[in-house]
């Protein structure tokens, strides 16, 4: 659980590697649902060019057939359960193989700090770099060191559109994070995301070898 611009997909990476999970970005799925040009892809398509949340059913439907064509592997779910309604969509259909939720990893980040880091965000449209204004800037002022292409804001990554993802989620994901503490069986894991990713990483690494797992 973790929102916008906490550095999730960075951890989730690393994470990945460290103890050889297969990782599904809920992200990632959809856009491929999307690109593929399916009927689903098609309604996804409406939802995610708008800056919406996908409904539960649709998301629950493309996230069930991943969960299931990677049954074997050690998974990394990022990005979802987004709500409590898919959460327990998830619940069920674990419980119907037999698995279980092992660690839930919960990052935060002070909601200053991410709009600070989305709204810097400059990408190149062509080769998909992405730099920031204060943190990773380009060697010429907005322009691709590797392209030479103007880098552009995402429509995504303006700052009203990043203060909507951020209220979207104090909304519909902090209660699943409700929904997952306390639960027997299930550790959950705080992880403060305002470092450096090294230093969230170090952290993170560190409590997952409290609970005996990882190196
Ligand atoms: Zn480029």
């Amino acid at each position: 659980m973790c929102p916008p611009g906490a550095g999730k997909g960075t951890q989730a990476k690393q994470l990945t590697d460290r103890f050889h999970l297969r990782h599904l970005s809920s992200g990632d799925i959809l856009r491929a649902e999307k690109a593929a040009g399916t009927d689903l892809g098609k309604t996804l398509g409406q939802y995610m060019d708008a800056g919406k949340l996908v409904p539960d059913d649709v998301v629950v439907k493309v996230m069930a057939s991943a969960l299931s064509a990677n049954n074997a592997a050690g998974l990394l779910l990022d990005g979802f359960p987004r709500t409590v309604e898919q959460a327990k969509a998830l619940d069920d259909q674990l419980a119907a193989a037999g698995k279980a939720l092992d660690v839930v990893v919960v990052m935060d980040a002070d909601p200053a700090l991410i709009v600070r880091r989305i709204s810097g965000r400059r990408s190149c449209p062509k080769c998909g770099r992405v730099y920031h204004t204060e943190t990773l800037k380009p060697r010429k002022d907005g322009v691709c060191d590797d392209c030479g292409t103007t880098l552009v804001l995402r429509e995504d990554d303006r700052e009203e559109v990043v203060r909507q993802r951020l209220e979207t989620y104090r909304r519909q994901t902090e209660p699943v994070i409700a929904y997952y503490r306390g639960r027997a069986g299930l550790k959950v894991i705080d992880v403060d995301g305002a470092g450096t990713p090294k230093a969230v990483l170090k952290s993170l690494a560190a409590k997952l070898a409290e609970l005996g797992l990882g190196s």
